[in-house]
């Protein structure tokens, strides 16, 4: 083991039913913690939950150099624990870092820390077939500071919140062309805080028109698809499964990854290039069938029944037998040790 990370766990532990509670209300009773300075990761630890002391000149309050990744650990059918794809997940942490000019955090470390913060949570992950432990890794900028500059101080973190499957509704989504996620050389490929700040106007002012979510369009032409809402956009047309590209506007994203995987494993037809609003209106006017989901770590896939395109509505197919519930399905199957990984995907613990 490289890095010695000190664990004081909690003396009376005690476990909370979860079940009931909404998505991120609850942590679990530990964290793990480290500081950046001096050009060093000192004194990584995992210690009892509590609130960090920040000095309200710290600058990641003000100019938002902040980081964050999420992923899940699950119980197996054969009652092992595995975390899903954390090196897919390190990299793109990585990544993020850079475009931030955060200091990386060395992957060994990465990999201990979630390693036995799992281990230590083991009590917090649901059994039940529905249910996860949803990981938060996340870096701010510490350094205590008004001017605007690179921080010299970090603080990166790990903790948890057990997660459940919601029956979510399906979605009435509308093509947005007015307000924009994010341009070329901007951050959108980056996971960082700001474009969520950013993304909360438009997500309201939609929701006051009675959508669910927004389709984001490219920031030049509005014209092609980029994400839906916070998570990856997959369309299922004409026994094809279509994505938009990834570039520099668009998080690249594992459940992405892993569903078009999944889908040329099965012999599903995948393509990744650019997808315009026009090309869907299309379809729908010739009478397809078409499938439009959402798909990230949190629900995987979010199945979209309504879209808007202008002032037009058109309805998407979202009957039982429909693809995206199938790769979902293949995907579970997979992470829960049923069927084989042949990609390495699960951490066993
Ligand atoms: C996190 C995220 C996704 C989904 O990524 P996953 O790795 O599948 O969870 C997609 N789009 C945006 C903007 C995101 O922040």
């Amino acid at each position: 083991m490289e890095y010695n990370i000190a664990v004081s766990p909690q003396k009376e532990r005690k476990v909370a039913d979860t079940r009931s509670v909404p998505f991120g209300l609850q942590p679990t009773e530990h964290m793990f913690i480290t500081e950046y300075a001096n050009g060093e990761w000192q004194s990584p630890r995992i210690v009892p939950f509590e609130n960090l002391v920040l000095s309200p000149l710290t600058l990641s309050l003000h100019y938002g150099q902040t980081v964050f990744e999420g992923m899940k650990a699950f119980y197996m059918a054969d009652g092992k624990i595995n975390i899903f794809r954390p090196e897919k997940h390190y990299n793109r942490f990585c990544q993020s870092l850079e475009r931030m000019c955060m200091p990386k955090v060395p992957k060994a470390l990465f990999m201990e820390a979630l390693h036995q913060f799992v281990q230590l949570e083991t009590d917090w992950i649901p059994q039940e077939d529905d249910g996860s432990l949803y990981l938060r890794p996340f870096m701010i900028a510490s350094e205590a500071r008004l001017g605007v500059k690179v921080s010299d101080e970090y603080i990166f973190m790990i903790c948890a919140t057990p997660a459940y499957a919601y029956y979510s509704k399906p979605l009435t989504v509308k093509v947005e062309t007015k307000y924009v996620r994010a341009a070329e050389g901007g951050t959108g490929a980056a996971k960082c805080g700001g474009n969520y700040g950013a993304s909360f106007y438009p997500f309201q002012k939609a929701k006051e028109e009675g959508y669910d979510q927004i389709l984001w369009t490219d920031a030049k032409t509005h014209q092609l698809i980029e994400e839906s809402g916070t998570m990856n956009i997959m369309f299922y047309i004409d026994g094809t499964l279509i994505t938009p590209a990834l570039s520099g506007t668009i998080l690249d994203g594992v459940t992405r990854d892993s569903l078009l995987t999944m889908a040329k494993e099965n012999g599903v037809k995948t393509e990744e290039r650019q997808v315009s609003w026009k090309e869907l209106q299309d379809a729908f006017e010739a009478g397809k069938r078409v499938e439009a989901f959402g798909a990230g770590t949190a629900a995987v896939i979010a199945p979209i029944e309504t879209l808007a395109i202008g002032d037009k509505q058109y309805q998407c197919y979202i009957g039982d037998d429909a693809m995206m519930y199938q790769l979902r399905d293949a995907l579970y199957r997979v992470r829960k040790g049923i069927d084989k990984d042949s990609h390495g995907w699960n951490y066993v613990l």
